[in-house]
């Protein structure tokens, strides 16, 4: 029998019991987070210090996504390295000299560990460190891990934003300052800095910014809202640095950038006629656009495997918004705290599970036949030849699905596998 966690007294799912569990896990690792996050911030580049499969995995994550130059790469680690037969901190030196000639526009290098790195115990906060005196102030040299041992895809994110935090200038002063973290698309981006502009929100800033020169400052008036629900390490490095958390539900579904944006706008005393009047068109386009979602998905049951840690927001959104049925939310990591406004939506009663056994997993979704498997690629393939359909978490985390305007765009995520099943079996 599993173990149970109280979570706390509240609705919803505030204290529900969770099934934890501890087996084979069917994950990818942290280094998958560089495809968005070389996207996101232009001016950087993510040099891997890895082995052939993790250059096998990053390329064929990124493939269909490349159309200039890449800005990242994997240092492969031959077996002479491995072997600790070279030194392998001289050749890494020789490999970041010459990939920083060639390539001018640099500012921010981030050395990515992996298995193989971490095996050999190659110091790169050493490597970094070193390489940082060598070329700043051209460019700022940073390290973080994107192993995959016990690790989940999304935690790669994390890893590398807390790695950020240490650096980020401090504010000349302690003035109210509202930080959105977590790596959001452009347009996303641009979409909430007009809404908390309209909402006379003035000092806003995001973690990561698109160049390396402008990550924001910090100080002890920075209020931080999460934009992504797997930045824990993030979120302690800003509260060591005197930031605070604005407590929030994600922005997924109308519902929740409400609250979301509610949160920003009780900590910076904006009136709630003003919220009402700035976030009301946002919220009528969403609740237009989810309509049509819904006539599909109303009433079809859904079953999450542990992947990105999303789940349980995603879980929320398709439950409270599109009436669909949660047969059961896995989520590899529950974070009790940042996930607490989420917990208490969730439709009492719903299966949560923490952690993966593959096995009996597969066993309690079989058994389901829910319509809808939410689940990592490698599963995807098996439960479709069952006659299940699914779709792939790491979608999710690629697509622009925050806020009003991609409201939609989340739901339809959901609702074209269902579509094309519905085509297969006609
Ligand atoms: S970091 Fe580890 S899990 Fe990830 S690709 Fe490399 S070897 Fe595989």
């Amino acid at each position: 029998m599993s173990p149970v966690i109280p979570i706390r007294a509240g609705s919803g799912c505030s204290d529900a019991p969770v099934r934890r569990e501890r087996g084979q896990r069917e994950v990818f690792c942290g280094l998958t987070g560089i495809i968005w996050l070389h996207r996101k911030i232009q001016d950087a580049f993510f040099l891997v210090v890895g082995s052939r499969t993790c250059a096998h995995l990053i390329q064929s994550a990124a493939g269909v996504m490349i159309f200039a130059e890449p800005r990242f790469a994997t240092a492969i680690l031959d077996e002479r390295d491995l072997a600790g037969l070279a030194d392998a901190q001289d050749e890494l030196d020789r490999v970041v000299t010459r990939l920083l000639q060639r390539r001018p526009e640099i500012r921010l290098l981030f050395l990515v560990g992996s298995c193989p790195s971490e095996v050999i115990k190659l110091d790169l906060a050493r490597a970094a460190q070193r390489l940082s005196a060598q070329f700043s102030p051209a460019v700022r040299v940073l390290n973080y891990s994107g192993s995959g041992i016990e690790t989940t895809f999304t935690q790669g994110e994390d890893a590398c934003l807390a790695a950020l935090v240490p650096q980020l200038a401090a504010a000349s002063d302690d003035a109210p300052a509202l930080m959105v973290v977590g790596a959001l698309a452009d347009v996303v981006e641009d979409q909430f800095a007009r809404l908390f502009a309209e909402l006379g929100i003035g000092s806003v800033s995001f973690l990561p910014a698109r160049r390396a020169a402008r990550m924001p400052a910090i100080s002890a008036g920075t209020r931080f809202l999460l934009a992504q629900p797997f930045l824990a390490d993030t979120a302690r490095a800003l509260e060591a640095r005197g930031a605070r958390r604005l407590a929030a539900p994600f922005p997924l579904g109308a519902e929740g950038t409400t609250a979301w944006l509610r949160a920003a706008a009780d900590a910076f005393g904006v009136s709630a006629a003003r919220f009402e009047r700035v976030t009301a068109p946002g919220r009528e386009r969403a609740a237009r656009a989810l309509a049509r979602h819904r006539l599909l998905l109303g009433g079809k049951r859904i079953f999450f495997f542990p992947d990105s840690q999303l789940e349980i927001p995603l879980a929320r959104f398709l439950s409270r918004e599109l009436q669909v049925e949660l047969v059961e939310v896995g989520t590899p990591y529950l974070h009790r705290q940042h996930l607490a406004e989420e917990l208490a939506l969730l439709p009492e009663g719903t299966a949560l599970s923490e952690g993966q056994h593959l096995e009996q997993q597969l066993d309690r979704c079989r058994a389901a036949r829910p319509d809808l498997v939410v689940c990592g690629l490698g599963l995807a393939n098996p439960l479709e030849a069952e006659g299940l359909t699914t779709k792939w978490s790491i979608e999710l985390v690629f697509t622009p699905v925050q806020g009003y305007e991609q409201a939609g765009d989340l739901a339809e995520l959901f609702t074209r596998p269902l579509l094309r099943r519905e085509k297969l079996v006609a």
